[in-house]
């Protein structure tokens, strides 16, 4: 748990406790509140499972001290997850696609982790396949699988959830979330439902994903630039259940690209693609919550900002809107 006011032992004990701060361009009466997750060691969201899945692993025996972890991943994960392998005596190799950004990939290899890129056009599923190939390759490694692993959830579960609920004495209304494994918006609103069964819960994914067909909602497949949410095959998203879930915002790139501008020039959050798609469906979901359209326990709107924009500042994130970088 991160505390300021005493010395730490390990970097370990800083993951967590991130502020929740409000978002002021929000209907009157209906506070939006972000929790930023760039004040995480790896600056963000995924430093939470990369030391609870862990810790979880080597408690269960799935893993040893001394063996291998192996994970598909867009970038942010192999970064929490580096962190954490080391601390607790594992080795990391990262199976991650071409078209992700260079600073993450470069973030991994200077945490003393591997990184072993696959074809853009294999997606996520060619980056799975090759972890698995690799794994029964190695003595003792093991794959934690976030798209299937429960743990993912879990973490959130234990700590993103209660953290919000402490922060606002209980009164949330609606959670939104961007959803790539969907670990973070699941682990949530579990904990959200059981706190109150009425609480709103709304998924986030860039226009051109196809989370909608889960609840049989109407989706055209297409690319997108907002990175580290949406699918392309729902199948590969073991961990999102539908019933925890009353609606998926599909947020074009050019809202999510204007919304993390304004946040920045407005209200000083240097946040990437998925905290300004997560903003802008925040804002959808209090503009309802204002006129009625949608009940809640409590007026107000909870959403979580995943990293920071630094590490896109290379794919011009904060250029015009044609010359930011797939
Ligand atoms: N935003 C960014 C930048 C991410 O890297 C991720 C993880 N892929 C997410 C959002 C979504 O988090 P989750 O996997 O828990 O759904």
């Amino acid at each position: 748990m991160t505390t300021h006011g005493k010395p730490l032992d390990s970097v370990l004990e800083t993951i967590g406790e991130t502020p929740l701060v409000r978002i002021h361009d929000a209907p009157s009466g209906v506070p939006i509140y972000a929790k930023l997750e760039s004040f995480n060691p790896g600056a963000s969201v995924k430093d939470r499972i990369g030391q609870y899945m862990l810790e979880r692993m080597l408690e269960r025996g799935d893993v040893s001290a001394g063996g291998t972890v192996i994970e598909p991943t867009a970038g942010n994960t192999g970064i929490g997850f580096a962190i954490a392998a080391e601390q607790l005596g594992l080795d990391a190799i990262f199976v991650v696609p071409e078209r992700f950004s260079l600073e993450k990939q470069q973030l991994m290899d200077a945490l003393g982790a591997r990184v072993i890129n696959t074809p853009t056009e294999d997606g996520m599923d060619g980056a799975i396949e090759r972890a698995h190939q690799l794994a029964d390759e190695l003595d003792d490694a093991v794959v934690p699988q976030q798209f299937s692993n429960p743990l993912n959830a879990e973490a959130h579960y234990a700590t993103t959830g209660p953290e919000i609920y402490d922060a606002l004495e209980g009164e949330v209304g609606a959670i939104v979330a961007g959803c790539g494994t969907a670990g973070t918006l699941m682990g949530i609103a579990s904990y959200a439902r059981e706190q109150n069964p009425e609480t709103y819960v709304a998924a986030v994914e860039p226009e051109g994903s196809l989370y909608g067909e889960f609840i049989e909602e109407e989706r055209e497949e297409g690319e997108y630039k907002t990175e580290g949410i949406g699918t392309h095959n729902t199948e590969t998203n073991e961990l999102f259940d539908p019933e925890l879930v009353d609606d998926i915002h599909a947020v074009p790139d050019r809202d999510a690209h204007e919304e993390l501008r304004r946040l920045a020039r407005e209200e000083g959050h240097l946040v990437a693609s998925s905290s300004g798609a997560a903003s802008a469906a925040a804002k959808a979901v209090a503009r309802d919550i204002a006129t009625g359209e949608i009940d809640v326990p409590y007026d107000s709107v909870v959403t979580v900002f995943p990293d920071s924009s630094e590490r896109y500042l290379s794919k011009g994130i904060y250029r015009d809107f044609e010359e930011w970088e797939n």
